[in-house]
């Protein structure tokens, strides 16, 4: 009675969710093909929340036995078709394979599956909710749905029809659908697959770990090699290629246990949602407070944030403008699975290296897709072969595609071999790596080639002391280039951003910073200023999570500067052998930089005077690579005094103003157009 009851109840949902109909049109789709399966496979999308209201009973089957529950709609979809005469061609129920797919499942927390937490339950096949990022994914290829068998003796009345139908159920393998030791339940003959009636589907396997495993990323140090376990996740039919590398999804799946050569826990995917966590709503109080005694200047807030900015790092006023491109390049990360199109690759010129290393560390940990390249493994996707002995081809991420919306800091350019670097510079120039697979090396007739979108920035540095030293009789003959000669030209002038940090630079106090180092040694958990502890590490994650979010768009006297600026400074370096110096993604990271500093000043709108800065970083950084021209800038122009306090504040800001007055005539008199802007001016 009580499975009359329940179905009584499918059906009742179906006829109200509109799944009736969709069962019908599908149903048509069959009929008018005219073709004879093996199996019919329907999807059925079920709302928990909605069928639980209807029927309780029904509600709870399909959660927790949802193999079962599926049985049910089976049988309503058969007495369907039958009354229906919806397939002329289908004549068993079995032949119905029906696939229950949920929206969603109760936020409790027994539904959830946490991938730290083991033994995992693969023996109840229920539905279980997990997240994770991808990090490896195979190729498509086919499963077998279903299959027709019949019996081998002639005279035997099953040697036709529909009675044995093999449907795959989840967590099955190949070999558990399509064997050839099955015996006829009447006369005892073997029975023998009809292949013509093979129905195929796609299948996909992915691997997935928890996000908290990219910890071990960013706290990483050489010496200590580490894994993390990954759980495999089986897609198939229409789940294939819904799951990118590098991206953070839910899945709602029922986990099995999968015995092949090795004996693992996978997960059966159901349903796929893209996980986007939640913007943070505000900052805190101290930045909240900072930034309203600083509303009169647009450069004031960021100029203090760059000052104490890893102040358990460095002493506050050590390498103000490098911490205030990390700030910048870490607000143009973004966590929301969306395409990142604003880049900010960081190239450092260092003798410094421990304290720079030291600094980038640190900073990567501050958004959620930070990486720590690790030196033993690769930066760039690399092929294996599918240890579930599928055939297919498995790709592993690498660090860049898991870094996907954030940083990959790679460490030491030099300590990476010739082909990576070239590598390396064709994915900064494209954005976006192909993969080769070669047929012939996978058991495959055909190659294939996979092309992944790559959206980090790249954080990484030079031993100017190493590069020195084997340069030494090098004479610079442009003013302001630096020698760079230890990395080929192509790749530095890849990186959008190369900054000169050195303790000769003017921002290097020395003096604080060796006490600064001592007091560390003694005490590495002190807070050893004021600044420390006023903005904590979690106020400024805080402040980063919701200045990335914002946004921004251009005012059109900031527009108007920014291509000013870009086809002045074009013009100008321009020569007649080489051609242009600026290629054409100089005009992307202007952009980039600009909108940087307006998220980090918490703006909507980009103003001039973040044009400003964004024009400033990006001369300085292109005088290191070419040498100045008449646009000069001084190499510490954005932090050009010592000082560091309020007036020295109001200094910096008289000097920033005259800076957009000399762009300005920059500009006029080398932009473009020259005309139209004066005019409006
Ligand atoms: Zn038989």
């Amino acid at each position: 009675m009580s499975n009359l009851k329940m179905k009584e109840a499918a059906l009742i949902y179906l006829d109200r969710s509109g799944g009736l109909q969709k069962f019908i049109d599908d149903c048509k789709f069959y009929n008018d093909s005219k073709q004879s399966y093996a199996v019919y496979r329907f999807s059925i999308l079920i709302n928990p929340s909605d069928i639980v209201e209807l029927d309780a009973e029904l509600g709870n089957y399909i959660l927790h036995q949802p193999l079962k529950a599926a049985h049910v709609f089976q049988s309503v979809c058969f007495v369907a078709v039958k009354t229906l005469s919806l397939i002329g061609q289908l004549q068993t129920e079995t032949q119905i394979n029906i696939v229950l797919k949920l929206t969603h499942l109760p936020p409790l927390r027994s539904y959830s599956l946490d991938l730290c937490e083991f033994p995992l339950d693969y023996a109840s096949q229920r539905f279980y909710m997990m997240q994770g990022i991808v990090i490896a994914m195979t190729t498509v290829t086919k499963y077998t749905q279903g299959a027709r068998f019949l019996c081998s003796d002639e005279a035997c009345p099953l040697s036709k029809g529909f009675e044995y139908i093999r449907v795959h159920v989840p967590g099955a393998t190949e070999s558990a659908t399509v064997r050839n030791d099955f015996l006829c339940n009447l006369c005892s003959s073997s029975l023998q697959e009809d292949r013509k009636f093979r129905v195929l589907g796609d299948k996909q396997i992915v691997e997935i770990i928890t996000a908290k495993a990219l910890h071990a990323f960013q706290g990483y140090s050489n010496s200590q090699p580490f894994r993390f376990q990954s759980l495999t996740i089986f897609l198939r039919d229409e789940s294939v290629s819904k799951m990118n590398i590098g991206n953070e999804y839910k899945i709602i799946g029922i986990p099995t246990c999968v015995r092949t050569s090795q004996t693992a826990v996978c997960i059966e995917a159901n349903s796929i949602i893209s996980y986007n966590p939640e913007v943070p709503s505000g900052i805190s109080d101290n930045f909240r407070y900072l930034l309203s005694l600083t509303s009169s200047s647009c450069w004031k807030f960021t100029a203090i944030l760059a000052n104490i900015f890893a102040s358990q790092i460095v002493p506050p006023g050590t390498y103000n403008l490098l911490k205030l491109c990390l700030l910048m390049s870490l607000v143009q990360t973004s966590d929301r699975n969306k395409e990142l199109k604003d880049c900010l690759d960081i190239l450092i010129m260092t003798s410094d290296t421990l304290l720079v290393d030291r600094l980038l560390n640190f900073s990567i940990k501050l958004v959620p897709r930070g990486i720590r390249h690790p030196v033993s493994t690769e930066i760039f996707p690399t092929l294996s072969r599918n240890k579930y002995g599928t055939g297919a081809v498995s790709i592993q991420a690498g660090s860049a595609l898991l870094a996907k919306g954030g940083i990959c800091f790679i460490g030491d350019l030099a300590s990476h071999k010739k082909d990576k670097l070239e590598q390396l510079q064709s994915v900064v120039e494209s954005r976006s790596i192909t993969v080769y697979i070669p047929g012939k090396k996978f058991g495959d007739d055909i190659n294939q080639q996979m092309t992944f979108p790559v959206q980090c920035s790249f954080w990484s540095f030079v031993d100017m002391d190493s590069s020195s030293r084997r340069n030494m009789q090098k004479t610079n003959t442009l003013i302001g280039r630096m020698d760079c000669s230890l990395i080929p030209a192509n790749l530095v002038e890849a990186f959008g951003l190369l900054i000169n940090c050195n303790e000769s630079s003017s921002s290097y106090p020395l003096i604080s910073t060796v006490q600064h180092t001592l007091k560390k040694a003694i005490n590495p958990e002190e807070l050893l200023y004021v600044a420390s502890k006023k903005f904590t590490t979690e106020d400024f994650e805080k402040l980063l999570a919701f200045a990335k979010n914002l946004n921004v768009e251009f005012s059109l006297e900031a527009e108007r500067m920014i291509h000013g600026y870009y086809l002045a400074s074009r013009r100008i370096r321009t020569d007649s052998i080489s051609g242009s110096k600026l290629s054409a993604s100089a005009l992307k990271y202007l952009v980039s930089l600009a909108e940087a500093h307006a998220r980090l000043n918490l703006r909507n709108r980009v103003l001039k005077e973040d044009v400003l800065i964004a024009a400033l970083l990006f001369e300085t950084s292109l005088t290191l690579k070419y040498g100045a021209t008449v646009f000069c800038v001084a190499p510490n122009a954005v932090f050009p005094f010592e000082l560091y306090n309020e007036e020295y504040l109001e200094q910096r800001d008289i000097y920033l103003n005259q800076c957009q007055q000399q762009l300005q005539q920059f500009i006029a008199t080398y932009g473009p157009g020259t005309a139209i802007f004066t005019s409006d001016e």
